[in-house]
């Protein structure tokens, strides 16, 4: 609110307060009267002000802007936000994964890239991140996978003993960790670094037709990226530094623009495929699955309340309107249920009441009633109903985003494909996409990190592990942290 007028200050209520000040004493030398309800609300609020962190991608910061589809996917998908020429508004939000609420920006670690698009049919989130594949293939090792990253039971402390632990346990991780290893493991700005929705997707357009489906946001700007020195040195002096970045450029009118570019699988082809296309750990190479231009994203508008629009920003694979939908990828399947459930548990059952997470367009839904509930329920609070309330229509919004699969219930692996291993993909990385600075700054990195406290056996696994991936890395690796 802006005025001319001096403004006096009030109570949670409106009510005029007569001191910022003063709490109200028994005479200006003698106890606080425990009906100062005023200093007891500010008080109170004051030890309500945290919430929790998120768990993971605590620290993060984003922006508002607009998507706009500058070419024609309509054989593709017959969502509404994607025709040609439509501007949707969006939310991003950008986060590192393992560290808390205030730690510094500039940790080695992916970096979250989340997209809520206001679309007319509803909200549509993509839940990204900045690499295009994952650590794990399966959500049941997600939880121990964090907790690998994060601290130590005893004594609180992060622990590369662990993280290399885990990894080297779990071969499926070699190919982020490589990617983690490398120069995009930490990103210069959140500005300079791109989108991956990583999981497949499915598209399906006008009549039925169904798709596999990645996309990849591109960073207009180009991809930069700081060396582990100037990490380091930015971590030190500047812990927000990348939060400041993105607020600083939109304030100075550089937007920073993403184009949109999809993979686009046939449906039928991911039966034959010669990789697993579900498997998180795996990209579809660009020799397959070429990209193809769909629009452009743009942020220019930054938050003015960062907790209510971004803190409490809630973003959930699961938001899907039609013309999209998921995928057998497990990994996606299990964050379907669980980001809504975070949210729950963080900002309570209503959270989708938050503005910023409240669709631009009409919600006609039976839920009702909890904590925090903003709207009014309306009669009929039932369905069916012959009083006029909502209708589903499954003629106009049929649930065709599917597939059929059968078996037996078993808790296994994936079925191995013809090319499925879990050393290739990063081997290509490192021998093929990466030029010999970048692998010996990869080197560098890694030798740096083993010798940050890793131990026997952990650290002969991690020889082997970066020998599968690359022998000669292996090697040099090896040399650098035994010193021979
Ligand atoms: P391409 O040569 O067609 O693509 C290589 C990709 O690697 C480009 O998208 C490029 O991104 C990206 N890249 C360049 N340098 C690095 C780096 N230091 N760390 C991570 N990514 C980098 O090859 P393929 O499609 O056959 O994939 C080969 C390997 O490239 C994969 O095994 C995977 O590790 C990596 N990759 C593949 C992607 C995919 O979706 N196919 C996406 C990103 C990485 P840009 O064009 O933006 O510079």
């Amino acid at each position: 609110m802006t005025s001319d007028k001096p403004r006096h200050t009030t109570t949670g209520a409106g009510i005029p307060v007569s001191s910022d000040e003063h709490s109200l004493s028994v005479g200006p030398d003698g106890p606080i009267v425990l009906h100062d309800h005023f200093l007891m609300e500010q008080m109170a609020a004051f030890n309500r002000e945290m919430i929790p962190d998120r768990q993971p991608h605590a620290k993060g910061s984003g922006a508002f802007g607009h998507f706009e589809v500058t070419h024609d996917v309509s054989k593709y998908t017959k969502a509404k936000f994607l025709k040609k020429g439509t501007k949707t508004d969006v939310l991003i939000r950008f986060s590192t994964v393992a560290g808390e609420g205030g730690s510094p920006d500039t940790w080695r670690d992916p970096r979250g890239f989340a997209v809520k698009f206001y679309t007319e049919e509803g909200n549509f989130d993509m839940v990204g991140n900045n690499t295009p594949v994952f650590f794990v293939r399966d959500p049941m090792k997600f939880q121990h996978f964090i907790h690998s990253q994060k601290r130590r039971a005893d004594n609180g402390l992060r622990d590369h003993d662990m993280q290399w632990d885990f990894w080297t346990l779990v071969p499926e991780s070699a190919h982020q960790v490589a990617w983690l290893m490398g120069d995009r493991g930490v990103p210069a700005t959140w500005r300079h670094m791109n989108g991956y929705s990583s999981h497949t997707y499915m598209w399906v357009n006008d009549e039925g037709e169904r798709f596999w489906v990645k996309y990849h946001f591109k960073t207009d700007q180009g991809i930069k990226c700081m060396t582990q020195e100037q990490a380091d040195q930015m971590a030190g002096s500047d812990a927000d530094y990348h939060r400041r970045d993105l607020f600083e450029a939109i304030k100075r009118g550089e937007y920073p623009t993403w184009t949109l570019q999809m993979q686009i699988m046939p449906f039928e082809d991911a039966k034959t495929y010669r990789y697993n296309p579900f498997d998180l750990t795996k990209v579809w190479p660009h020799s397959d699955y070429p990209l193809m231009e769909v629009g452009k994203l743009t942020l220019n508008e930054n938050p003015t309340d960062f907790h209510s629009q971004i803190n409490q920003a809630a973003f959930e694979p699961n938001n899907m309107v039609p013309g999209t939908g998921l995928s057998p990828d497990k990994m996606l399947l299990a964050r379907s249920i669980s980001y809504a459930d975070a949210h729950r548990a963080r900002l309570g059952v209503n959270y989708k009441h938050i503005p910023v997470n409240t669709p631009k367009c009409p919600v006609n839904s039976y839920t009702q009633g909890g904590a925090m509930r903003m709207h009014h329920a309306t009669d009929p609070v039932y369905a069916p109903n012959s009083k006029g309330g909502p209708k589903a229509d499954g003629e106009r919004f049929p649930e065709d985003a599917v597939w059929a699969t059968s078996g037996e219930f078993v808790r296994t692996a994936y079925t191995l494909r013809k090319d499925d291993d879990d050393w290739s993909q990063p081997h290509t990385l490192v021998r093929e996409v990466m030029d010999d600075a970048a692998r010996d700054r990869l080197v560098s990195n890694v030798v740096g990190h083993l010798s940050g406290g890793v131990t026997e056996p952990v650290l002969e696994r991690a020889f082997e592990y970066w020998r599968n991936i690359d022998q000669e890395v292996g090697e040099r690796i090896e040399k650098g942290v035994r010193g021979n």
